[in-house]
């Protein structure tokens, strides 16, 4: 028996309401994709500094709880037009250690290597250590531990639930989050980190805390740099000339002088912009989605109905 043309075949299977809800499915993603466009990368120099665009809490899948590779997130911050990342697995290095190796092969971003060290009641984050520092110990002892790696101590989302952990090390801290989506999910948690940001006086930072699900960089610090390399960031959070665009009505925190000059630029805010631009094609890629998925529930329901 000849087997039928391959448009004969096509007709068909797309006769069916199942089988167009599919077809449907794979021009949604088809359109999807076409559509999906990096985020563009401008290289900034204000006030006589190189401006990065970093985030400096992410968790990536190997040993940590996020859901994309370590190589993954190095892609996608790429993609999301950042400079420098901090891969941070909670009580582990691993996953920053593999997401730099391989961010080194492909011309960047910087990866510091990172962790968080996620107890009750404090968090917090290490940026540029080269090993994993024990969270079993004390707070004012991690925070040695990191400062004797020539790394940086951050407070991670600090809302009054972990103020008291943090009370006996105030004055050790390098950094304090003051742009985290928790504070787009829950508003009232933004004056409480800003609370926190006014007693810690430590450098402003913005990070995304992702996960997978929740973008990388949805919250970024824009640090400003004499050397755009690993230690050069690092200089510049000890020395607190960072600026960061949070909260509900994305103010700006940071070095006050450093914060006139970008205001009167204006391009840091505008990179800071939460929103996704949606083009005509996202709207399309929806809407097919959408109608595929109605198209193949539709056939499942006939298929129970004539059993
Ligand atoms: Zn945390
Ligand atoms: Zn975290």
């Amino acid at each position: 028996m000849r087997p039928p043309s391959l448009l004969r075949r096509f007709r068909l299977r797309a006769a069916t309401a199942g089988q167009a809800g599919i077809w449907l499915l794979v021009a949604a993603i088809t359109v999807g994709t076409l559509s999906d466009r990096p985020r563009p990368r401008q290289e900034i120099s204000l006030g006589g500094y190189r401006v990065l665009a970093a985030d400096f809490h992410t968790h990536s899948s190997t040993w940590s709880d996020g859901s994309l590779t370590p190589w993954g997130l190095a892609l996608d911050a790429r993609y999301q037009g950042l400079d420098a990342i901090a891969i941070t697995g909670h009580r582990q290095t691993q996953d920053a250690r593999w997401g730099r190796w391989f961010s080194e092969r492909i011309g960047g971003p910087i990866v510091l290597i990172g962790e968080e060290l996620p107890e009750i009641p404090q968090h917090v984050i290490a940026v540029g250590i080269h090993s994993t520092v024990d969270s079993a110990l004390p707070v004012r002892e991690q925070i040695a531990e990191i400062h004797r790696q020539g790394g940086v101590a951050i407070a991670a989302h600090p809302g009054e639930f972990f103020w008291k952990g943090f009370e006996p090390v105030m004055d050790q801290l390098d950094g304090t989050e003051i742009c985290h989506p928790y504070t787009f999910e829950y508003p009232d948690v933004h004056p409480e980190i800003e609370e926190f940001a006014r007693r810690a006086d430590a450098a402003a930072i913005g990070s995304s805390d992702t996960h997978g699900p929740g973008r990388l960089g949805m919250c970024r610090t824009f640090v400003f740099v004499r050397d755009a390399t690993a230690e050069g960031i690092l200089e510049a959070i000890r020395a607190k000339r960072t600026v960061v665009y949070g909260g509900p009505a994305m103010k700006a925190y940071g070095d006050p002088e450093l914060i006139r000059i970008a205001e009167a630029d204006g391009r840091l805010r505008q990179m800071a912009n939460i929103d996704y631009p949606v083009s005509v094609l996202d709207r399309l890629s929806q809407i097919l989605g959408i109608g595929g998925f109605a198209m193949l529930v539709a056939r499942r329901r006939e298929f129970y109905r004539a059993k």
